[in-house]
């Protein structure tokens, strides 16, 4: 190991390794099945790889076109039409990322200048407020109460300042499953009217919604659409999470100044994996089955739970459960995330981690997008405790 001789100032003074890569090689070294980082443990469709390795055999193997290859851009436009009714113009209002992280972190470094406010809603996904901080913007905190998450517009309109460069929001959320509905959007577009706030639409859990109910995206939304980057992610939708490609959908002036950032951040995604998804996104049921196959690991997993001592509160998207433990034990959830990986053998995300001074309301959250062998395995350990 070698000592640097600069004295670093960190911009990111507070943050260390993210709680996902924390828990799963816990998870690894304590041989836990690992429900905290959240990824499928099953295989992708095979379909999926023919078509990205015909796409490399046909030699499409050469930087893309900066926002992404023409087909994919095309298949994009046309699921965001067919479910949402709103027409993105593929050419100049969709843009293809490598994956949700980098086009949450493009659109904020595009957006938010130094001093600039953001609000974001805790419990808030991990990488929105290094993102803000990186670029000199400050993060403004609304809540999502527990236990039910759901957001208070009449806070939110308090904290909303003239320094509010852009409010962040994420339906289906991770950590909490809740959702965003027609009358948050609503309120959302009032209290944002005749400003220049700019909204960032974390949708990754877009067509994982259960129950029957309707995604509420922003794209469906006009008022909201036409101030919005709206973000989604195939690695969710095609269990893929390894392959990083999402995409965002903005109007033409934002998503010009998005491209700005973008084409020096990352320029271009990977050509294949593109093409690939292009083709096999043309069978619609693939990504509206999604909600139907997720729902069924819901039940599985709750139903493994059902005679245990953990507590679960309401999931209505996402592939996220979280349980209350306090029948169980009065540790931190951190403290109680580590003793559940190395002494029961299930790794799980701690929900304090996801809120800036840590409040902590002894909730973890297990990620259900696992094999039910799997998830039957966790079971009989979590029953045990
Ligand atoms: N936003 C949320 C809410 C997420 O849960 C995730 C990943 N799990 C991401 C963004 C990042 O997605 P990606 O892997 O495509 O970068
Ligand atoms: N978003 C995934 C989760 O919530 C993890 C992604 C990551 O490890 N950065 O578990």
């Amino acid at each position: 190991m070698r000592q640097s001789s600069v004295v670093i100032d960190s911009k990111l003074p507070r943050v260390g390794t993210t709680i996902f890569t924390v828990m799963s090689k816990l998870a690894a070294d304590c041989g836990a099945i690992n429900l905290s980082q959240g990824f499928p443990d099953f295989q992708a469709d095979a379909a999926l790889f023919d078509a990205a390795l015909r796409a490399m055999r046909d030699g499409r193997n050469q930087y893309p076109p900066m926002a992404g290859v023409p087909e994919l851009r095309a298949a994009i436009a046309g699921k965001v039409a067919a479910l949402y009714g709103a027409s993105y113009d593929a050419e100049h209002e969709i843009t293809v990322t490598a994956g949700a992280t980098q086009a949450i972190f493009t659109a904020i470094a595009a957006f938010v200048r130094h001093g600039d406010e953001v609000i974001v809603f805790e419990p808030v996904y991990d990488s929105y407020v290094p993102a803000i901080e990186t670029v000199g913007g400050q993060a403004v905190y609304a809540r999502l109460a527990f236990p039910d998450y759901r957001p208070d517009w009449q806070q939110l309109r308090s904290l909303l300042s003239p320094r509010t460069r852009m409010i962040i929001i994420n339906s289906p959320h991770n950590p909490s499953g809740s959702l965003l509905d027609a009358d948050d959007l609503e309120q959302l577009a009032a209290l944002t009217r005749g400003t220049n706030i700019v909204v960032l639409s974390d949708e990754v859990y877009e067509h994982i919604v259960f129950d029957g109910v309707r995604h509420q995206s922003v794209a469906s939304h006009p008022e909201l659409a036409a101030r919005s980057i709206v973000v989604s992610s195939f690695g969710k939708t095609y269990h893929i999470t390894g392959w990083k490609i999402g995409y965002v959908l903005g109007a033409q002036e934002l998503m010009s100044e998005f491209r700005k950032v973008h084409q020096f951040n990352v320029f271009t995604v990977n050509t294949p994996c593109q093409l690939g998804i292009a083709e096999y996104m043309r069978d619609a049921s693939r990504h509206l089955g999604l909600a139907a196959f997720y729902q069924q690991k819901r039940e599985f997993f709750r139903a493994q739970l059902h005679h245990s001592r953990f507590e679960l509160l309401p999931c209505r998207g996402s592939y996220f459960q979280l349980a209350r433990y306090s029948a169980i034990s009065d540790l931190p959830d951190r403290d109680f995330a580590y003793w559940l990986t190395r002494e029961v053998g299930v790794a799980v995300i701690p929900v304090s981690v996801f809120n800036h001074h840590g409040h902590d309301d002894r909730v973890v959250r297990f990620c259900f997008a696992k094999q039910e062998a799997t998830l039957a395995a966790a079971g009989e350990r979590l029953r045990g405790v």
